[in-house]
């Protein structure tokens, strides 16, 4: 932080700013951010109370924080928590930080599902962020969440619990759908496995490189692998009429929707763009017989 050193909480958001404005790309964001973090205030409140005096100990704090994210750690790792479908989620180095463009997941599943009172999975739930946003706005709802990461499980078993959600959401420590009993059959299943191709990690932005897990992230030469085993596995678990929603990347969706079409001959497969118009969601619905209705 350069001198001289920050004695009010607006001089502190300056400093952090002017810090990381080499190195982030939302440098007045993330100095915000981490302010609030340290003070405990809300986004207005760090404004509001400007000219408040930071003591001592926020100081030091505030400052380690900083060099952190200077050295390129995500944001929602240093404040332990991302904002995802209007959910506070509890986040660390074990999950992947849940990405906004996966809100458009839980928004597809939503509007299909809305009123009933369906059985729905998510598949390699990390920090369960789906899972507990489709409970959240499913209220009659049963989500069950996997994941092969057992640190992962128990973070989204805490954030579960956190958000009050515990009873609707069921954890299952697996890899995709192997240990979930043969007698459940989902009305969707909604999945953002790792689809990342082995060999474009320089594409991903450095600081996802360094610090997000890279079981979360990479699957495989094509970046299909993990999902061509959920294709393998789904269609025992799905009812007639049943959706399959699942996350993609522009460079990966392609080949998903090839890949779908061979498991899923019948099927209509439908790929969706995100809010920048990217595509970023495709379903597979299953034909047949009505889904059934909340009673
Ligand atoms: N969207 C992530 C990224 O590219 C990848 C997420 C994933 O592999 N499921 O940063």
């Amino acid at each position: 932080m350069p001198s001289p050193e920050p004695r009010t909480i607006g001089e502190a958001v300056e400093a952090c700013r002017l810090r990381l404005r080499a190195v982030s790309q939302t440098p007045w964001l993330d100095a915000r951010l981490l302010t609030q973090h340290v003070t405990g205030l809300d986004a207005s409140s760090v404004i509001a109370y400007g000219d408040c005096v930071l003591d001592r100990i926020r100081r030091k704090r505030l400052l380690e924080l900083v060099e952190r994210r200077a050295s390129g750690e995500p944001i929602a790792y240093l404040t332990g928590k991302k904002s995802f479908c209007g959910l506070d989620i509890a986040v660390d180095k074990r999950v992947l930080v849940p990405r906004p463009e996966s809100e458009e997941l839980v928004l597809s599943c939503v509007e299909e599902l809305r009123g009933t009172s369906a059985v729905v999975a998510d598949v390699g739930t990390g920090s369960g962020a789906l899972a507990c946003a489709l409970a959240h706005f499913l209220p009659d709802a049963t989500v069950i969440a996997t994941d092969i990461s057992a640190d992962a499980l128990e973070l989204s078993r805490w954030n579960a619990t956190a958000l009050g959600l515990a009873e609707q959401v069921l954890f299952v420590h697996c890899d995709l759908l192997t240990e979930v009993d043969a007698s459940i059959r989902f009305d969707a299943i909604v999945a953002n496995l790792p689809y990342v191709a082995s060999g474009a990690g320089a594409e991903l932005a450095a600081d996802v490189r360094a610090h997000e897990p890279g079981v979360a992230l990479f699957g495989g030469d094509d970046g299909l692998d993990v999902y061509r085993r959920l294709f393998a596995q789904a269609p025992a678990h799905m009812k007639p009429g049943a959706a399959l929603f699942c996350e993609a990347s522009p460079q990966i969706a392609g080949g998903l929707k090839r890949v779908a079409k061979d498991a899923f001959p019948e099927a209509a497969i439908e790929v969706r763009n995100d809010g920048a118009g990217l595509e970023r969601i495709l379903i597979c619905r299953l034909t047949q017989a009505a889904r059934h209705a909340a009673g």
